[in-house]
């Protein structure tokens, strides 16, 4: 049987009901997750997308950094977090100050906390000014 050079505890990065995990890894690559026991999330249990939904990880598209369209052409370009985040905040502010808060709505993520799902609906509402808020889980 396959042996870990390494196992890491962690938390299951596919919904906010935030399953306890040990990713068993060897050269690099996560070739086994179980669910672990020590906690009262998942007791051990988890579903089919925490259990078997780690091939993304290694995959040789996945993206590693921003991408920012510039000049609003097709082309996406490599960019930092520094520069994709105040490019976001800008063309938010533009659009809010130009077409109105209605014209802006906000999708949020199961993969998101509910601190996180907190927060964004407080951007929302009470900085973008709509109500227009949503998240993937009611699709
Ligand atoms: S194992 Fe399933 S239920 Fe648990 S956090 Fe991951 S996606 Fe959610």
């Amino acid at each position: 049987m396959l042996q870990a050079d390494q196992v890491v505890p962690t938390t299951c990065p596919y919904c906010g009901v935030g399953c306890q995990i040990d990713l068993h890894i060897k050269d690099g690559m996560i070739f086994r997750v179980n669910g672990r026991f020590d906690n009262h999330v998942n007791h051990g249990n988890l579903c089919v997308k925490g259990r078997f939904g780690y091939d993304y990880v290694h995959a040789p598209d996945r993206l590693r950094q921003p991408l920012i369209r510039a000049n609003r052409s097709d082309e996406l370009a490599p960019t930092d977090w520094d520069i994709a985040l105040n490019t976001v905040a800008n063309r938010l502010r533009h659009a809010r100050d130009t077409y109105g808060p209605d014209s802006i709505a906000i999708l949020t993520s199961a993969k998101c906390t509910n601190e996180e799902n907190y927060l964004l609906q407080k951007l929302t509402r009470a900085i973008l000014g709509t109500n227009s808020v949503d998240h993937c889980a009611r699709l």
